[in-house]
C-alpha cells in the first residue's frame, strides 16, 4: 500500500470511532478534535495525547465542561517529525481540523472582518516547565487585526492582542531576544508618562505592533509572517523542535523522563479573559497544593490574560476575593471542581478564563503538590468525607493501596526536608511557595547561577521572576526567590515539583542588576542568604538547618505500605556504626543488610593499627596486630547488633584493598626528596609501593585479600562472635549474617567458609545459647552471578552488591566515569538512566533474576537481598521485588522512601500520576 506515512503500530484499542478525518481506516490519524470520541477514556492515552491534550478532551467529551474547542497534534506526530520531518499528511489533517473549528465557531482563521484566534501550547505526557509553552492570539495579522478592532468595537484590545502575539511569536517561534521587545514597550510607557501596559492608548500599541515587526525582520531577516496558516505551521514546528532544545533535554534527564517520548500539541480556540473588567483569568486548584488542605484555593486577576498570573508581573487576587466579584461563576467554579475531583478521585489544578462574564475552563490536570500536601491528601482522600456537596459533588474515596501509590519518593523526601535551627533576623517575607530551607549564595541569572554550581558553590537564585528560559538555572539551586508572583507562578510550581525551597512574591526586594536591596541593606551577587520555604522568611547570611519532623501523615502511609509489605519483602538498612543502626531502626529498618567493616579501620585510632597489620615482618608481629584490631572490633560490633537486637545483622569482611590505608605513594616520595623520612615512614614507603595497583578495584580486594592475608577474616569473625556472645550473655538475642565479599566461584566461598566456621566454633566453644549465626556471600562480579548455582552451595544468603556488580558489567569505572562521561551519555541518549542509580533492566537487572534462579534451584531457602545503591531506588526496587529477593538494603536516610516502594512494587509498580 503507498503510503508517504511512516507506518505506525497498530493500536488497536486506540483506534477512533469517529471523526478525525478521513484516512485510509488501517491508519492512525496524527490530529484529534478535543470532542473526539474514543473508546478508551481519552485521560489514560496521555502517551499519545500528552497530559494536557488528554485532559482537555476528557473534560469535553466525558465531563461536557466548558472548554474552548480545539484539537491535539499527536505525539506520534512529532516523533514522526523527529525522524523525517514534517509528515506528509499533517497539513491535511490540520487544514480539515482548522476547518471544522472555523465551522463550530463561525469566524474564520484570518478574517480580516472577524477573525478566528488560537492558541498553541506543547503537551507532553509529563509536564516540562522547561519546553516551549504557550503562543497566543495566533491568527492575527496586520488585516485580521482590524477585524478584530470592529467586531470588540475595542481598538485598543485588538492592538494590545496583536502586539502580545508578535513579540510571544517573536521570542518563542523565531527565538528572538525577548530584551529587544522590552526595550520599545519602556520607552512607549515611558513617552506616554505611563506605569503599566495597561494604560497604553491604542494609538501606541497600534506603533508598538509595528516596531515590533521591525525587531523580528532586523534580527531574523524575514518578515513577520502574516498568513495564519504559515504562522500555525511555525509554530507547531517550534514546539516538536522544542522536544530537543537543550533545556527540555535537561529537564527529562533530571526528570527521569524518556526521550523518545515526543510531545503533543493542543491548539484551542481563544477567549479573552482581558475584554473588559467582565472578563478575568485565573489558576484554581481543588484542594491547597501547599498544605493539603481541603480547600479550593488559586489565583486570580480581573481584566487579564493567562500569561499575567502564571509570569506574576500583577498581584493577583485569591478566589474568595474573586467570588466577591463574579458570585455566580465562583459557584460554577466549584461545582466544576467538585466534578473534577470526583471523577480523577484525585486533587486537580485547572486553569479557566471568564469571558465578558462567561467561564471557560483551559486546561486541568491531576494537580502538583508538595510533599506534605501529598501525604495528607492522600490520607484524606481514605475517608469518605469527599465530595456530597453542589450539583457535581458525588461522594468517593480511595483504599488504602491507592492512596500508597499517590505518594512518591520525593514526597517523603520533602517532608523530611531540613528546616532553620534557630530564629535568624528576617530581612524580607513573601509567599511560602515549597518548603524547607536552604543556604547559598546569590545569583541573579539562571547563567551565573548555572556557572556557580559548575565550580561547587551552593546557590539560591534571585529573580524578579522565573520563566521556562531560567529551568536550567532553577535545576542547580538550592533554593529560589522571586520578588513577583503568586503561589503558581513559574518558580512556585516548578520548585514545588521538584521539592527545592521556594519564596515568591517577596515585593521588599529591589532588584537592580547584580544586587538586590530591602530597605537600606544591599545583597550583592555573591554573598550568602538563607531561605525558608516552609515560612517564606529571607535572612541574610548562613543559617544553621536541621531536620524537620514529618507530619502525622508519613506515618500513617508508611504503617500502611509495611502491612503491604509483611512477609514479602523486608527492608534493611547499610550501616556501620551503632548509632547509624540505631537511627536507621527508628526510621523503620528491618536489620542491617550491610555493615561495611572497612569504615572502622578508618576511623583515626584504627588506622596506626591496621598500618602495623600490613608493616608486619613477622607472624608475631602480624597476630599481635590483629589482636588488637580485633579487640576494638568486637567493642563496635556490641554497639551495631544491640541496636539491632532481634533483628539481623550482616557484617560483610574486609573489602577494599589495603593500600587505601597506607599513606599516598607520592606525598612520602615527595617528603623522602625534600625533609625526609623517619624510618617508620620509610617501611611506610616500602608497603604502600609494595600494595600499589594500576586498578585497585579490580585487584586485591574482597575474598581475595583474605586469601593473601591469612588469619585477617578469621579475626574480623573471632570479634564478632565475641560480640554476640557478650550480647547474648546479656540476654539479647544477636542474629548475625557473616558476608563475604567479592566472590567469583565455589572454591573460594568454600576455603573463607571453613575461615569463619572455625572461628565461630572457636569464639562460641561452651557457650550455652549460641548465637544465631549464617554464612553467605555478596555477588558481585558477572562470574559469580553466572556461577551462582555452584556458589549457593557454599552459601546460607546471597547479597547483591549492585555497585560493583554494574561497575563489572559494564566495564564502567565507579570512581571515573559518573563525573566524566555520564552527563554525555544522558543527554545524547545513549543511556536511559545512570546505571549507578537505576539498575540497568536489561543487563545487570538479568545478571541479577539469574543469578536468583540459578542460586534457588540448588537451595530452595536460599536468602537474597540487595545492598547496593539500588536497594534505595525505586525503580530498581521493582526489578528486586519481581527478581524474587527477601529484601533490599539501604542508606538509614532512605528507609522510609524504600518502604514506600517496595509497597509501591507488590501493589502494581505503576508510578504515582502527581509526580
Ligand atoms: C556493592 O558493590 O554494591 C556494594 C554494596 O559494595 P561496595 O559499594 O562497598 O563495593
Ligand atoms: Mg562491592
Amino acid at each position: 500500500m503507498p503510503s508517504t506515512r511512516p507506518r505506525l503500530e497498530p493500536r488497536g484499542n486506540q483506534l477512533p470511532t469517529s471523526g478525525g478525518g478521513a484516512l485510509d481506516s488501517h491508519l492512525v490519524p496524527y490530529v484529534y478534535s478535543f470532542d473526539h470520541k474514543y473508546r478508551r477514556p481519552p485521560k489514560e492515552q496521555k502517551d499519545l495525547l500528552g497530559g494536557k491534550g488528554a485532559n482537555l478532551a476528557e473534560m469535553t467529551s466525558v465531563l461536557k465542561l466548558p472548554v474552548p474547542p480545539g484539537f491535539t497534534i499527536t505525539t506520534d506526530a512529532c516523533r514522526a517529525y523527529m525522524h523525517g520531518g514534517w509528515p506528509a499528511t499533517l497539513d491535511e489533517e490540520i487544514a480539515k481540523q482548522i476547518f471544522r473549528l472555523e465551522k463550530a465557531m463561525g469566524r474564520k482563521l484570518g478574517d480580516p472582518f472577524d477573525p478566528l484566534l488560537v492558541s498553541v501550547r506543547s503537551g507532553a505526557k509529563f509536564s516540562m516547565p522547561g519546553m516551549m509553552d504557550t503562543v497566543l492570539n495566533l491568527g492575527l495579522n496586520d488585516e485580521s487585526v482590524k477585524g478584530l478592532a470592529q467586531v470588540t468595537n475595542d481598538e485598543r484590545f485588538a492592538y494590545d492582542s496583536y502586539r502580545r502575539f508578535i513579540s510571544m511569536y517573536g521570542r518563542i517561534v523565531l527565538g528572538v531576544d525577548a530584551e529587544l521587545f522590552d526595550h520599545p514597550l519602556e520607552q512607549a510607557k515611558h513617552r506616554a508618562g505611563v506605569k503599566s501596559d495597561n494604560e497604553l492608548s491604542a494609538k501606541v500599541l497600534k506603533d508598538l505592533c509595528k516596531q515590533y515587526q521591525t525587531v523580528i525582520k532586523k534580527a531574523t531577516r524575514a518578515p513577520f509572517p502574516q498568513r495564519p496558516r504559515d504562522q500555525l505551521r511555525g509554530a507547531i514546528e517550534a514546539v516538536f523542535k522544542s522536544w530537543n532544545g537543550a533545556r527540555a533535554i535537561a529537564y527529562r534527564v533530571r526528570e527521569r523522563i524518556g526521550h523518545d517520548l515526543g510531545t503533543a500539541v493542543n491548539v484551542q480556540t481563544m477567549v479573552f479573559g482581558n475584554r473588559d473588567n467582565n472578563s478575568g483569568t485565573g489558576v484554581g486548584f481543588t484542594r491547597n497544593a501547599a498544605t493539603g488542605e481541603n480547600k479550593p484555593y488559586g489565583d486570580f486577576l480581573i481584566n487579564a490574560q493567562g500569561e499575567d498570573v502564571v509570569a506574576g508581573i500583577r498581584n493577583t487576587e485569591d478566589l474568595d476575593h474573586m467570588k466577591g466579584h463574579f458570585p455566580a461563576i465562583h459557584a460554577e467554579l466549584k461545582d466544576i471542581f467538585d466534578r473534577l475531583e470526583a471523577h480523577y478521585e484525585d486533587m486537580c489544578d485547572t486553569e479557566f478564563t471568564i469571558e465578558q462574564g462567561k467561564l471557560w475552563m483551559l486546561q486541568t490536570r491531576v494537580g502538583k503538590r508538595t510533599g506534605a500536601a501529598a501525604l495528607r491528601m492522600a490520607v484524606d482522600m481514605t475517608r469518605a468525607t469527599n465530595g456530597g456537596s453542589g450539583k457535581g459533588g458525588k461522594r468517593w474515596r480511595i483504599s488504602h493501596e491507592e492512596a500508597i501509590m499517590r505518594v512518591a519518593a520525593e514526597h517523603l523526601d520533602q517532608v523530611l526536608h531540613p528546616q532553620f535551627a534557630g530564629k535568624g533576623k528576617v530581612l524580607a517575607k513573601g509567599l511560602a511557595a515549597s518548603p524547607g530551607a536552604a543556604v547559598g549564595k546569590v545569583y541573579f541569572t539562571a547563567d551565573d547561577a548555572d556557572h556557580a554550581s559548575l565550580r561547587g558553590e551552593k546557590v539560591i537564585l534571585v529573580r524578579n521572576e522565573t520563566s521556562p528560559e531560567d529551568v536550567h538555572g532553577m535545576m542547580v539551586s538550592e533554593g529560589i526567590l522571586t520578588a513577583r508572583g503568586g503561589l503558581v507562578s513559574h518558580a512556585a510550581v516548578v520548585a514545588r515539583g521538584w521539592g527545592t525551597p521556594a519564596i515568591v512574591g517577596a515585593d521588599a526586594i529591589k532588584i537592580e542588576g547584580k544586587q538586590f536591596h530591602v530597605g537600606d541593606v544591599v545583597v550583592k551577587e555573591g554573598d550568602v542568604i538563607s531561605l525558608d520555604g516552609t515560612t517564606g522568611e529571607v535572612v541574610l547570611g548562613e543559617m544553621k538547618l536541621e531536620a524537620s519532623e514529618p507530619p502525622p501523615e508519613f506515618y500513617t502511609i508508611l504503617r500502611w505500605a509495611d502491612q503491604v509489605r509483611k512477609g514479602k519483602m523486608a527492608v534493611r538498612a547499610n550501616a556501620d556504626t551503632g548509632e547509624d543502626a540505631a537511627n536507621a531502626r527508628k526510621l523503620g529498618a528491618e536489620g542491617i543488610g550491610l555493615c561495611r567493616t572497612e569504615h572502622m579501620f578508618l576511623a583515626p585510632d584504627r588506622l596506626p593499627v591496621v598500618r602495623e597489620m600490613i608493616l608486619a615482618h613477622t607472624p608475631h608481629d602480624e597476630h599481635k596486630a590483629l589482636a588488637e584490631l580485633g579487640r576494638v572490633q568486637q567493642i563496635d560490633f556490641e554497639e551495631i547488633l544491640e541496636a539491632m537486637d532481634g533483628l539481623p545483622v550482616t557484617v560483610r569482611l574486609l573489602d577494599p584493598p589495603l593500600h587505601e590505608f597506607l599513606p599516598a605513594v607520592e606525598e612520602l616520595r615527595i617528603k623522602k626528596a625534600t625533609s625526609g623520612l623517619t624510618k617508620r615512614e620509610t617501611a611506610e614507603l616500602k608497603a604502600a609501593e609494595d600494595w600499589a595497583e594500576h586498578n585497585p578495584m579490580i585487584g586485591t580486594r574482597g575474598v581475595r585479600l583474605g586469601v593473601v592475608k591469612p588469619g585477617l577474616y578469621a579475626m574480623q569473625v573471632r570479634a564478632l562472635m565475641a560480640a554476640a556472645a557478650v550480647l547474648r550473655k546479656k540476654g539479647l538475642n544477636p542474629i548475625v549474617e557473616v558476608m563475604i565479599p567479592l566472590t567469583v566461584n565455589r572454591e573460594e566461598l568454600q576455603l573463607a567458609r571453613s575461615w569463619a566456621e572455625e572461628a565461630i566454633e572457636e569464639a562460641t566453644k561452651g557457650l550455652k545459647k549460641k548465637p544465631e549465626v549464617t554464612i553467605g556471600t555478596m555477588i558481585e562480579t558477572p562470574r559469580a552471578a553466572l556461577r551462582a548455582d555452584e556458589i549457593a552451595e557454599e552459601a546460607d544468603f546471597f547479597s547483591f552488591g549492585t555497585n560493583d556488580l554494574t561497575q563489572l558489567t559494564f566495564g564502567f569505572s565507579r570512581d571515573d566515569v559518573e563525573s566524566r562521561m555520564m552527563p554525555a551519555y544522558l543527554e545524547q541518549g545513549l543511556l536511559k538512566r545512570n546505571p549507578f542509580e537505576t539498575i540497568d533492566q536489561g543487563g545487570v537487572g538479568e545478571l541479577v533474576k539469574l543469578a536468583a534462579q540459578r542460586g534457588r534451584s540448588v537451595k530452595k531457602g536460599l536468602k537474597l537481598g540487595v545492598c547496593g545503591e539500588h536497594g534505595g531506588d525505586p525503580e530498581s526496587i521493582q526489578l528486586f521485588y519481581e527478581a524474587g529477593l527477601d529484601y533490599v538494603s539501604c542508606s538509614p536516610f532512605r528507609v522510609p522512601i524504600a518502604r514506600l516502594a517496595v509497597a509501591q512494587a507488590i501493589i502494581g509498580g505503576r508510578k504515582s500520576d502527581t509526580k
